[in-house]
């Protein structure tokens, strides 16, 4: 015999309702705190070839989409981030231009290479 039981249905699916929420709440704060650690390892850096210092076109040369897409995907555990910091540190930063221009073969690697940029 079929029982239907409304209040209950209606119970669950608020319960659900909220759950979801908070799930997607930790989710988006994870999301903006991976971001940011993405920035943080930006911060206060140049690109190596034009000397561009603004964090939202910099990237890492050549493993950008790698580094950002394991940022995404791994955890924010110091030990996890210790390994993405290594991978860094295998890249160059340059901003999204100069990347573009590496990607063609459009920058002499030789006259860059005793270059120090200041700013
Ligand atoms: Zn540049």
């Amino acid at each position: 015999m079929f029982v239907f039981i409304p209040s209950l249905n209606i119970n669950m699916s608020e319960h659900y309702q909220k759950y979801r929420n908070t799930i997607r709440k930790v989710a988006r704060r994870h999301r903006r705190l991976k971001d940011k650690w993405i920035n943080e390892q930006l911060r206060d850096k140049s690109c190596k070839y034009c000397g561009e210092s603004e964090i939202v076109v910099l990237k890492f040369y050549p493993d950008d989409r790698k580094i950002r897409a394991d940022s995404k995907k791994k955890s924010l555990k110091k030990d996890t981030r210790k390994l993405l910091l290594e991978h860094i540190d295998n890249n160059v930063i340059v901003c999204h231009n100069c990347f573009l221009k590496k990607d063609n073969d459009l920058i002499d690697e030789d006259a860059f290479t005793n270059l120090y940029h200041t700013s």
